[in-house]
């Protein structure tokens, strides 16, 4: 199993994998902590940066907005807030962007974004909107020198006819201004690889980091792996098969398979990961530790307070 083949060794600290983090606005005081307790917890592993996503149709922006200037005030971790220009003015937009600028964020994740009435709803740009990634990547690089990451999909976005059509889509990106894209979750590493021999064998040389998704619930994951057109294997069902009212196992499960997933990616030549954490520190921090990061003998410059 690829688990065994690589373990950084202790004195190993220079070609360690980088790693950064997504989390999700909270909603109430209860998940306000329970954030904050994960954000404690994964700083030690010094993320390059950590993402903070913007609910669909701009539907979370003031909550974005107060999480990412409270890591901004808070911590020593590096802000980067997602953006999507669905169903706002460009602007409204500008305004944002600007402001975040001022705020001292330099990382921005630009997105197109879905409907606010969610992702089966049918896209069409507003007159005055920026008209897709591309368009707001652009307008984002005019304002100011941001570092801009963009999606990316080795399963196709399912609103694309081709995967050809999604790489014209990020070469228009990295056109724009993007300096990485981040995939959309997968569990097939052969997938990601394909895809990587076709956005290169297009000249197209940011990185291309995967997003990884550890599987904290297996049949949500799947509604939603359903959605975002991603192929959950056989295999995995089987693994989390008759788990459902054993959340320890199902723990010691997931681990494995994300654990699985990563160490085969990094045996393969990839040392940067995305992890969606669905603001939880628990699945991600052990799999970091596999990567050997986050122990306390490194000296560890990123941290909370
Ligand atoms: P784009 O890159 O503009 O488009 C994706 C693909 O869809 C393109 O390749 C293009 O070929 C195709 N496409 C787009 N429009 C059309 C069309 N009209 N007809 C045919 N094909 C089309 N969503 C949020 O709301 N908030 C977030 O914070 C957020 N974060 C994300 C982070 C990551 C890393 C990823 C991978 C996705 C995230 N999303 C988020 C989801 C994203 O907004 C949706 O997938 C959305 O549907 C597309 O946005 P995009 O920027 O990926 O689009």
């Amino acid at each position: 199993m690829a688990l065994l083949k690589t373990r950084p060794s202790r004195d190993d600290t220079a070609g360690l994998p980088k790693v950064s983090f997504e989390f999700f606005p909270p909603k109430s005081e209860a998940m306000e902590q329970s954030l904050w307790q994960s954000i404690e917890r994964l700083a030690p592993i010094s993320p390059t940066f950590v993402s903070v996503t913007y609910g669909a149709g701009g539907s979370t922006r003031e909550r974005t907005h107060a999480t990412v200037n409270r890591l901004l005030e808070e911590t020593r971790l590096v802000p980067a807030a997602h953006l999507t220009c669905v169903g706002a003015q460009r602007n409204e937009v500008d305004e944002i962007v600007a402001n975040y600028w001022q705020m001292g964020v330099r990382h921005i994740v630009a997105l197109r974004g879905d409907p606010q009435s969610g992702m089966d709803a049918a896209y069409e740009p507003e007159p005055g909107a920026y008209i897709n990634a591309a368009d707001l990547v652009a307008g984002i690089a005019r304002i100011a020198d941001f570092d801009i990451s963009v999606s990316a999909y080795p399963e196709k976005h399912p609103e694309s006819a081709t995967v050809e059509a999604d790489i014209d889509m990020l070469q228009a990106k990295v056109d724009g201004g993007a300096h990485r894209a981040i995939t959309q979750f997968f569990f097939d590493n052969d997938v990601y690889f394909r895809y990587l021999d076709r956005v290169r064998a297009r000249g197209i040389d940011i990185p291309i980091v995967p997003g990884i998704l550890p599987v904290v619930h297996f049949d949500r994951m799947c509604s939603f792996a359903e959605k975002c057109g991603t192929h959950v294997p056989g295999w995995m069902a089987d693994r989390f098969d008759g788990l459902d009212n054993d959340p320890e196992t199902r723990q010691l499960v997931a681990a494995a398979v994300a654990a699985e997933q990563v160490i085969d990616l990094l045996d393969r030549g990839v040392d940067t990961f995305h992890f969606y954490t669905m603001n939880k520190a628990d699945l991600v921090y052990a799999i970091c530790r596999l990567l050997g990061l986050g122990r306390t003998g490194l000296l560890q410059t990123s941290s909370t307070g």
